[in-house]
């Protein structure tokens, strides 16, 4: 067996023990160079691909060319021939510049015909333990469209991959035979189509073009919540698709239990399919999304710093990604590969942030936005049954988050008296110690107000 056949042997047996992220995270680009007196040399693309096949996957490896090889001792893996990426042409600067400075969609591609954007698939999508089972879930429904699961409901915090989880769905299919009506739409988006249409009366033409997809997919349903006549008209497309076995795809920031103002026919139909989750990716997974992304930008950087990154920013992908842009920006305005020294400046603001102390402002408009209330609902003297459990809320977070007194909170929040703030706080402690899903509603509420917070 020649060393291309040989190299084929391990690729075959890699593709189908990895996923197909982590594949062509690692394995594109590989291939042998020679073998002799018992050891192989592989020609890597890069370093991070020379750790990574050294690391964890060079027993698998060796034990497939032994099959063949029984002669084989030793492989040794090399940063093949290939020339560190050239710096990139002027026009391509853009791409790169910080998020700050710019939208990160400039090299987006949305085909007209599915609203979907082509760059995200699946195989740029790291998959980890927290994302695993949403990704497994799109990936199961593309094999049985419609039938197994339906609707799929994809639901987690900001930044987490829920977009890309979806759209990478999307793309998929539409590249997979047969040829089926894909479309993709924000719900926001989608909300002002059914206003235009009333508008319009229009109505009716819209519900048509929407019975005619074998797939739709819909991103951040929440914000439908207390909009009732769009509720209304989707609840009358969802039924006609999920009776004709269309499948349907639904993203959210929360669970659909915790969506307020959501009319109780549609909370069950969302429950209905299968609802999968994405958490917070832990430090191995945050590692992997910067090696691939730093191979996609063609940054040069070493492990320490993108270890740096991955220890440092913890919170959310879209934030990583934005760490590494600068980074790479960084790299490119000076020409030079940037030092740990030179990273921990680049992405000081980032990394300050956390510690600094959010505004009893960011926490109280946090609260209301996440309940759909407004802030003087929380602030005011109101009893109304819907702002109590808010309030509490917030007279928790301002404690725990602002670290503001038991009398400071009552005077904020409605002017109540101290004892009333304590009982609330130790209330709400003891949820979040005993129940997952207040866990969960607290952090997603702590998600928005380190977000406002650079903000207000
Ligand atoms: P959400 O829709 O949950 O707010 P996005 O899908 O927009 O999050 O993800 C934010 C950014 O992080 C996107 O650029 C996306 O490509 C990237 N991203 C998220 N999850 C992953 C992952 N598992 N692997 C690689 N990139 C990811
Ligand atoms: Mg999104």
């Amino acid at each position: 067996m020649g060393n291309e056949e040989l190299w084929r042997a391990v690729l075959t047996e890699m593709e189908l023990s990895v996923t197909k992220a982590n594949y062509t995270t690692w394995f594109k680009g590989t291939s042998m160079l020679s073998s002799a007196q018992g050891t192989v040399v592989v020609s890597v693309p890069n370093i991070f691909a020379k750790e990574w096949l050294e690391n964890k996957f060079n027993k698998q490896i060796f034990t497939v060319m032994h099959k063949y090889h029984p002669e084989i001792r030793e492989i040794k893996y090399v940063i093949g021939g290939s020339r560190p990426k050239a710096l990139l042409a002027r026009k391509d600067f853009a791409q790169f510049i910080p998020e700050s400075m710019g939208r990160d969609n400039a090299n987006d591609d949305v085909s007209s015909q599915t609203n979907l954007n082509r760059r995200y698939t699946f195989d740029s999508f790291i998959v980890g333990p927290t994302n695993e089972l949403a990704h497994a879930a799109c990936i199961a429904i593309t094999k049985k469209l419609g039938q197994l699961y339906n609707p799929l409901f994809i639901y987690g915090g900001v930044g987490l991959g829920k977009t890309h989880l979806l759209e990478a769905t999307g793309n998929f299919l539409a590249s997979e035979p047969p040829a089926k009506k894909i479309f993709y739409i924000s719900a926001e988006r989608l909300t002002a189509e059914i206003v235009e249409s009333f508008k319009n009366k229009t109505t009716e033409m819209l519900k048509q073009r929407y019975h005619g997809y074998d797939v739709l997919i819909v991103d951040d349903i929440q914000v439908i919540s207390g909009r009732t006549s769009t509720q209304e008209i989707f609840f009358s497309i969802f039924n006609e698709l999920y009776a004709r076995n269309k499948q349907i795809i639904l993203s959210s920031d929360r669970p659909p239990s915790n969506i307020p103002s959501l009319e109780e026919r549609l909370k069950s139909r969302f429950e209905g399919g299968m609802l999968a989750d994405i958490g917070a990716p832990e430090y191995e997974t945050r590692l992997a999304i910067l090696k691939a992304k730093a191979i996609e930008y063609g940054l040069s950087i070493d492990e320490e710093s993108l270890s740096y990154i991955a220890t440092n920013i913890q919170k959310n992908i879209r934030e990583l990604e934005g760490a590494l842009k600068k980074i790479n920006a960084f790299s490119q305005i000076y020409n030079k590969v940037p030092q740990l020294k030179e990273i921990k400046q680049a992405l000081s603001t980032y990394l300050n942030a956390p510690y600094r102390k959010p505004t009893s402002q960011s926490v109280i408009k946090s609260v209301a936005d996440f309940y759909r209330i407004s802030t003087s609902d929380l602030t005011k003297r109101s009893r109304r049954k819907e702002v109590v459990r808010p309030r509490q809320i917030a007279m928790y977070l301002l404690r725990e988050e602002v670290k503001y007194s038991f009398p400071e909170i009552g005077t904020k929040l409605g002017g109540r008296d101290h004892s009333t703030v304590i009982h609330a706080c130790m209330k709400i402690k003891e949820e979040e110690l005993n129940s997952d899903a207040m866990r969960q509603e607290l952090m997603m509420i702590k998600e928005r107000i380190y977000q406002n917070f650079e903000t207000v």
